[in-house]
């Protein structure tokens, strides 16, 4: 299933016709290296022409299948029908006035689903913006305006972003903050419920962890000086963490408690991305604050922070915004994404993807003891690697296997706070050929690992 196609529709295949990468590609790597800050760099050194559906084809005719989505974000597939046509109506009628000047129904429209489809039926507001980033930041400035509290409260594993406030909010220091501080302050990271490694196993996990992260708040932080609590229900670039079911409930009723602000973030994990519209759904946590982007605009740049009407409002006119927040043609692309994640049913064809890949992941475990884990939800899956036997992280297998499928035709993303996880982001739009035909690529770089 590509879903509506526009055009002359990208073949829906694997296919070479150089070697990777080829000619036009290493062309163009030449000419990014000499124009291009060397901070900014590259999964695959292949460059794009097109992609739509389940695959990305390159500027030498090289078509791969896509597993990665560009980091979760074309969700829909990329250039998807709904977003183009309403995109592309936009950019007729204008394409930017700046809504702190003048507004328009778009944004209003984006706020508008944002309430119907956040988790809790309390009333809520919503301001939009560029970036991840942003909106995490804006998150934390309401939740302090709204607290008149200061402190944040994140975890290990965390990822929040590349800006100066989210760096610190992120646990990984490279290469996301090494050489970047001095850092903002009143961050404070509190443990994880990581059932994989938690070392009394996983079973007990969730109420450790929880107790834990109760107990350092309480004795180093002090739970009145807390701001927010700073969680994604499903950890991205820590390696696809599943904080072990339990955990979020109750650091959700702690924050309740105490009169914290319960920020998630759904950057990674919302939009349908793991079979619901947010994965915080899973177990009935209904966030104070949700921040979202990626999969929201189907590509376009357009990310929001959406919660309780009474704090969202606690902040002044003025306040909250920026130059392009909400910007007409990433509001009409977010409508078309949304429109096509309810016309397609993208939440079940989440659950089937999931059916399909944890079935052929988990017999991938039995054979290979390189895969210490299988996890994930939705098509939000991933496979941790450690030296078979133990739990020691393998990122030299991890790079391995990535190496592999990109020279075989498959675009795969890795991750984690140790660089030993492969992760799958399909497009919710991919055939199942096309899906199961990526995952024989996959099962022959385990089988060449050696
Ligand atoms: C990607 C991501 C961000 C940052 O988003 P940007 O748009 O890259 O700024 C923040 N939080 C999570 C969970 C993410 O996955």
């Amino acid at each position: 299933m590509t879903g509506p196609s526009r055009g002359p529709a990208l073949p829906q295949e694997r296919r070479l016709v150089t070697e990777i990468p080829g000619p036009r590609s290493r062309e163009l790597m030449a000419r990014k290296q000499a124009a291009v800050a060397q901070g900014v760099g590259t999964v695959m050194p292949v460059f794009a022409a097109r992609a739509g559906g389940g695959v990305l084809q390159d500027v030498d005719g090289n078509s791969f299948i896509d597993l990665g989505s560009g980091i979760a974000v074309t969700t829909v597939g990329n250039s998807a029908e709904a977003v183009v046509r309403r995109a592309a109506a936009q950019l007729e009628r204008f394409t930017h006035t700046c809504a702190m000047v003048t507004p328009y129904e778009g944004y209003v429209e984006v706020c508008e689903e944002l309430a119907r489809l956040t988790p809790g039926d309390h009333e809520k507001r919503s301001v939009l913006l560029n970036s991840g980033a942003e909106a995490v930041e804006n998150a934390v400035k309401i939740a302090r305006v709204y607290t008149g509290r200061q402190a944040v409260v994140v975890f290990d594993h965390a990822y929040h972003g590349r800006t100066n406030l989210t760096m610190a909010l992120t646990a990984k220091n490279m290469p996301y903050k090494h050489g970047f501080g001095p850092f903002a302050p009143e961050v404070h990271r509190v443990p994880v419920a990581y059932p994989f490694r938690w070392p009394t196993g996983p079973d007990n996990c969730a109420e450790e962890a929880a107790a834990q992260v109760i107990d350092q708040i309480t004795k180093q932080v002090g739970a009145d000086n807390v701001a927010a609590i700073v969680v994604e229900p499903i950890l991205g670039e820590g390696g696809f963490i599943e904080p072990a079911k339990g955990f979020l409930p109750r650091v959700e009723r702690f924050a309740r408690d105490n009169g914290i602000v319960l920020v998630a973030d759904e950057i990674q994990s919302g939009f349908c991305r793991t079979g619901r519209w947010f994965a915080c759904e899973d177990e009935g946590v209904v966030p104070d604050l949700i921040t979202t982007a990626k999969g929201i605009a189907g590509g376009l740049p357009l990310a929001a922070v959406t919660g309780r009407a009474e704090m969202m409002d606690a902040v002044h006119s003025g306040g909250l915004g920026g130059t392009y927040g909400g910007n007409p043609v990433a509001c009409a692309a977010a409508l078309g994404a949304i429109e096509t994640m309810r016309e397609l049913d993208l939440n079940a064809r989440a659950r089937r993807i999931e059916e399909i890949m944890k079935g052929r992941l988990t017999a991938l475990q039995e054979k290979f003891g390189v895969i210490g884990e299988v996890r994930g939800r939705g098509a939000m899956l991933a496979v941790e690697l450690v030296r078979p036997g133990t739990k020691e992280p393998d990122p030299e297998s991890t790079a391995a296997v990535a190496r592999h499928c990109h020279r075989s035709g498959v675009l795969v993303l890795t991750t984690g706070t140790y660089g030993n996880v492969v992760r799958f982001l399909p497009p919710l739009v991919i055939g199942e050929d096309l899906l199961n035909e990526g995952l024989d690529v996959l099962a022959e770089a385990f089988a060449g690992l050696g």
